[in-house]
């Protein structure tokens, strides 16, 4: 069974063709810049073939039909006839409180993504563009499946995720944490029980996807418990450009001082502006904070130990959420390719018995997979590429199946 994996954004397509077999990637690749001039498309076959061409995608059926020719294709393709592709799974930001799982798509399930746009306006809308864009090209008998970054945290308490402001927004506006990044951590939360060969029921792991975007999650017996990110993902630890919590008088303070600053740009200041974007003036980008340390940039240095210093805060809150801890987690950009973060974070973890393998730590880099605490750590600490592509694929294939 071969399935194609969607992450449609508003300006982008990124797809992968997985054959369920083995679970190997076929094919994968990337529609930019869908509705803004001349498209650029990148397709890339698992032979490392590549198809790159500017080509304009007015809209996401374009870009669809791009994905379609290149894994059709005599030169780049890698299936011979579209009746190969057995289902799509396309990744949802929002679920809200409505999916507490992965659905199959129909027109009452592409209506309520539709009713969750106010919550993620740019996320939600482009998804449902993209099934609908996904059901014109590849026709209305493909089956497809929708996997939410939010079900996985649907298991949090009321306590977690309430926010202690009137209760009408939470029952007229369903104001509320939703947390987001779900179908990582519950990739490396599993995966983490599968290299410790233990029952994940048995196990209180906190998990830090520390990307662009950044949040962690405290995992008891596979179940959320709480999650950094909030209402939308500018909650939690601060990230590449956004500000993660902060003390709510600042919003208000800065409306204060930039007279007549509209919600759109203060919105743009807090998840665009800030994080160690803000801090380093230098950029987002965890590697350009990294260069200018080396040469001494005292923002960047600032930036750096900020950004350790809430991963640890983030940790210590969900040890005691949880009442202790078994292992933690780094994934994604930073979370896997950033050995220093990680010695200063769980050098910092004393209290919870942490002890770092300096030397494993080091080896960790570049999608490796392990363990770095030592064996007497009395809490194991691994590092784990993510794969939320999998987990789509994989949800994608049970619900086709009708096994679930
Ligand atoms: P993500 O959102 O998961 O793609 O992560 C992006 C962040 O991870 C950026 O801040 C990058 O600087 C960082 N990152 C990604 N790859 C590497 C790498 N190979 N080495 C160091 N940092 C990386």
């Amino acid at each position: 069974m071969k399935i194609l994996v969607i992450n449609a954004g508003s300006s982008s397509l990124k797809y992968q063709l997985i054959d369920m077999e083995n679970e190997s990637v076929l094919a994968k690749g990337n529609c930019e810049r869908i509705g803004i001039g001349k498209g650029i498309f990148t397709h890339k076959r698992f032979d490392g073939k590549v198809k790159k061409i500017e080509v304009d995608m007015p809209d996401h059926t374009c870009a669809f039909m791009q994905v379609k020719d290149a894994i059709l294709d005599s030169e780049v393709g890698v299936i011979k006839d579209l009746s190969e592709v057995s289902a799509v799974g396309h990744r949802i930001v929002q679920g809200g409180a409505i999916f507490k799982k992965s659905e199959l798509v129909n027109e009452k399930v592409i209506s309520d993504i539709e009713s969750l746009i106010p919550l993620a306006p740019l996320h939600n809308k482009a998804h449902v563009q993209g099934i609908r864009a996904c059901l014109s090209v590849f026709g209305e008998s493909l089956p497809q499946v929708v996997v939410f970054d939010t079900s996985f945290h649907s298991t949090m308490p009321p306590k977690a995720y309430m926010f202690a402001v009137p209760y009408k927004y939470y029952e007229k506006y369903q104001v509320r944490r939703y947390g987001f990044h779900g179908t990582s951590h519950r990739y490396v939360s599993a995966r983490c029980a599968e290299l410790m060969g233990k029952d994940i029921k048995d196990l209180k792991i906190i998990t830090c996807h520390l990307g662009n975007g950044s949040s962690l999650a405290a995992v008891k017996g596979g179940k959320v418990q709480d999650t950094s990110m909030g209402l939308t993902p500018l909650d939690g630890i601060m990230m590449g450009s956004r500000s993660g919590t902060l003390d709510p008088s600042v919003v208000t303070y800065i409306a204060s001082i930039e007279k007549g600053i509209t919600p759109e740009q203060m919105s743009d200041l807090l998840n665009k502006q800030s994080g160690l974007l803000g801090i380093s003036g230098i950029s987002s980008d965890d590697r350009d904070i990294s260069d200018a340390v080396d040469q001494g940039n005292e923002r960047a240095i600032l930036a750096h130990e900020m950004l350790e210093y809430h991963i640890k805060k983030f940790i210590g809150q969900y040890a005691a959420v949880l009442d202790g801890c078994d292992a933690i987690v780094f994934t994604a950009g930073i979370g896997e390719n950033h050995p220093h973060h990680r010695k200063v974070v769980c050098e910092g973890l004393n209290y919870l018995g942490v002890k770092i393998d300096n030397e494993a730590n080091e080896k960790m880099i570049r999608g490796n997979e392990g363990k770095i605490s030592t064996d007497d750590s009395k809490v194991a600490v691994y590092v784990i590429p993510t794969n939320e592509e999998i987990v789509i694929a994989r949800d994608t294939k049970k619900l086709v199946e009708g096994n679930v």
